[in-house]
């Protein structure tokens, strides 16, 4: 097996160079602030130390995935290669900072480059923990992750280099990849049949053309029919699937019947039905008012069931969000869902 990192060099932090773009400087401090490391030499990706990993390392929590999929939460690393750049600017994103779409001939870093140094400051990240509560078994093996994340900011596929990315991490580095994307880019997904990460979502945002217009304020042409030739791509996918719906009160929260045709023609595995929350960013642009209620979630949920062969599986009420699977899928919620399932 190869090591997780490929240069174990350490580099030393330099000051951002002449020519990172005033704009581009202005948000790096923004998020730096806010806990994320810059990585990689042109300065587009970032780390984070998820909530759940800094819990399963005290022994205290674990997120969703790790019963449903098998990661650790103490091992992930929680990774964008794409901190600033977003085809969209969803009025519900808690991430949002104004998201723009990359300046043409961006200089993308390499997937190693990322990699290597996104590793490093996981590293150094998590290095003020020895002296914690921390479990030391865990946080031995915390410092050799085994698990990325490809979630925490903007859209991944509009990394030109995601393909080898995922390669990189799943067979060069012999770690898992989770990638969730917003749809948009069907060119990239298709590529992605080739490349397939461990785990694939593809996120909703709203059953037509209308509501993408309104809920997410998109920053390329008409994005709906692309987001639905990319779910009708996710049947060529042997990895696991799943759709999430993001439900805003007096934006995308309405017309289940065209949800369930949705997912009758995507036919994830999974399909996650999860309202709004008032949090981070979004609190700028929504209220709680948008927030559904989680009777509503269910009662939403229940007619997508009814409208498809998927049953409802397990639900968690202060996340407001309920899962429906493939009857195929045949698990218990025993299997997969603790009683913090969907927090993450
Ligand atoms: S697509 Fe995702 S990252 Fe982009 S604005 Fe919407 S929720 Fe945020
Ligand atoms: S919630 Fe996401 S980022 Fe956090 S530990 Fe779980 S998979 Fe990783």
């Amino acid at each position: 097996m190869l090591p997780v990192l490929n240069n174990p060099v350490a580099q030393a932090k330099e000051p951002l160079s002449d020519w990172v773009p005033a704009w581009m400087k202005r948000k790096i401090g923004i998020v730096e602030r806010a806990g994320y490391r810059i990585v990689g030499p042109h300065k587009h990706s970032a780390v984070k130390i998820c909530h759940y990993t800094k819990q399963d390392i005290r022994g205290k929590d674990v997120c969703y995935k790790c019963k449903f999929y098998g990661i650790s939460s103490s091992r992930c690393l929680q990774l964008t290669p794409v901190e600033f750049f977003c085809s969209m600017n969803c009025k519900f994103c808690w991430r949002n900072l104004g998201y723009i779409m990359p300046p043409e001939n961006f200089p993308w870093d390499s997937p190693d480059e990322i990699l290597d140094d996104a590793i490093r400051a996981q590293r150094e990240l998590l290095m003020g923990f020895w002296g914690s509560d921390a479990d030391k078994e865990k946080m031995a093996k915390a410092m050799e992750p085994k698990h990325v994340a490809i979630s925490l900011s903007g859209e991944p596929c509009l990394y030109p280099y995601l393909p080898e990315f995922i390669d990189n991490i799943i067979k060069k580095r012999d770690m898992t990849a989770y990638l969730v994307t917003n749809g948009a880019h069907p060119e990239m997904v298709k590529k992605l049949i080739g490349h397939q990460p461990t785990n694939l979502y593809i996120s909703v945002y709203g059953p037509d053309a209308e509501t993408y217009q309104k809920t997410c304020m998109p920053n390329v042409p008409n994005p709906f029919p692309k987001v639905m030739e990319s779910l009708s791509l996710m049947k060529h996918f042997a990895c696991r699937t799943v759709v999430r719906f993001t439900m805003t009160k007096d934006f995308n929260f309405k017309e289940p019947e065209a949800y369930s045709k949705i997912i009758s023609m995507a036919q994830p595995q999974c399909v996650e039905v999860k309202g709004y929350m008032n949090v981070g960013g979004a609190r700028a642009r929504l209220t709680a008012g948008n927030m559904p209620t989680h009777d509503e979630i269910i009662k939403f949920a229940e007619i997508l069931e009814k409208n498809t062969d998927y049953r409802i599986m397990n639900q968690k009420a202060n996340s407001r969000v309920v899962l429906l699977q493939r009857p195929d899928m045949n698990l218990t919620p025993e299997e997969v869902m603790s009683d913090d399932a969907f927090t993450g």
